[in-house]
């Protein structure tokens, strides 16, 4: 067998063990008494309008409904799309520029797949989404990882730049970002955009920026730039699994617009990457539901609420973090130095956030508040406790 992808499949994800972990406790002392922030598993319903169109599809011809559609998708599906980002944009996309996907973890691997090839280095900012790490590596690049600016947790421009080597290929940027809550801000990214095209032109060849983009519709009213008018060799990545709560039907898109110069080749290198790792053709059944639901809003009310109630609370109890934009996480500062350290102590308290250390950080935690409203007042007791012990 192959030894990388048997060291990728034994390999344990920290946010899957701890899940994993609490619903064993759960079961041994109840659900109520142990308070897991681990996963970013929408707590929020998907909207009914998603299930009336489904309800609808159903009377289609079987053969029709159940069939393959092109590997890029359906014309129709990719259009609407094209046209709600066109209304909201005010962009002249179509569904050439548009590849349905298995959502943005297919969306992310078949762009890094397409724009790099095995030698080049793809830069990261700190704390990262860990999954980033195994896709770059198993495209033969290196992760090059850029630590954000400590206040706010934004880009660090003149650190980007200077990470910059000949094998610079592209850049992940997340925004709103998962672990850290922050919303890039549009002069943010614009600092960002002048360093990749000068570097671009001292180098001669383009370096890419891949705009990871699945929590754009959860904010608490931060303008989201739309990356591709500030720098134009952007792809972006998305998917509904949080803006619909939909995360288990793996549907999503990589847009190629036409504000990057090669954007025919491009969209052709997906097409290939999509080919080459087998991602084609995403789930027939949810590409009909876009094409009735791609403007349904996002409920973000709920996260709202448990948003303000965490915040409070561990305010009051003298936690520090970083005061979230959008995504439904919070980062906040370890007690001690030793992320893993702080975490176990909090497990002794049935508190089961997750250590920084997965996301290519030192001493924070990442807490994910879509959870229950209860789940949040019910733990503050155990955050204060928690802090007491440190005293
Ligand atoms: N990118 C980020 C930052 C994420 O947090 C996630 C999922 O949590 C993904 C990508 C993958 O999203 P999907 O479930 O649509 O594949």
């Amino acid at each position: 067998m192959n030894k990388t992808m048997y060291a990728y499949g034994a390999e344990k994800s920290a946010i899957r063990e701890i899940s994993a972990f609490a619903a064993a406790r759960k079961a041994q002392i109840g659900a109520d008494k142990v308070f897991d922030f681990s996963i970013g598993n929408p707590s929020v319903p998907a909207p009914d309008a998603v299930r009336r169109s489904i309800e609808r599809a159903l009377e289609l011809p079987p053969c029709e409904l159940h069939g393959y559609t092109p590997a890029a998708g359906l014309p129709a599906a990719r259009q609407v799309v094209a046209a709600s980002l066109n209304r909201r944009f005010g962009t002249a996309y179509t569904a050439d520029n548009l590849y349905l996907t298995v959502g943005a973890a297919a969306s992310l691997s078949i762009s890094i797949h397409a724009l790099t090839n095995p030698g080049d280095e793809v830069i990261v900012i700190a704390p990262y989404f860990p999954e980033y790490r195994v896709w770059i590596e198993t495209a033969g690049c290196a992760c090059v990882e850029v630590t954000a600016d400590q206040e706010r947790f934004q880009i660090d421009a003149a650190a980007v730049c200077a990470a910059v080597t000949p094998r610079t290929r592209a850049i992940i940027v997340n925004s709103p970002n998962n672990p850290t809550g922050a919303v890039y801000a549009r002069a943010n990214l614009e600092a960002l955009a002048q360093v990749l095209g000068e570097k671009s032109v001292e180098q001669g060849q383009p370096i890419y920026l891949i705009c990871d983009e699945p929590y754009r519709e959860i904010t608490y009213g931060a303008e989201v730039p739309w990356v591709p008018g500030i720098y134009g060799n952007t792809v972006v990545c998305y998917s509904y699994s949080k803006s619909l709560s939909l995360p288990g039907e793996r549907i999503g898109w990589v847009l190629v617009p036409d504000t990057m110069p090669d954007a025919d080749r491009v969209m052709c290198a997906m097409a290939g990457a999509g080919r080459t790792l087998g991602f084609v053709c995403a789930p027939a059944l949810f590409q009909r539901v876009l094409m009735d639901c791609v403007d349904e809003p996002s409920d973000v009310e709920a996260y709202a609420r448990n948003r303000e109630a965490l915040t409070a609370g561990l305010a009051r109890a003298g936690y520090t973090y970083v005061e979230p934009d959008g995504a439904f996480y919070l980062w906040v500062k370890a007690l001690e130095p030793d992320a893993e350290a702080f975490f176990e102590r909090a497990r002794s308290f049935e508190l089961l956030p997750v250590p920084s250390t997965s996301f290519g950080a030192a001493g924070w935690v990442r807490v994910s508040y879509c959870v229950p409203y209860d789940t949040i007042v019910n733990s503050l007791p155990a955050w204060e406790a928690l802090a007491a012990s440190y005293r």
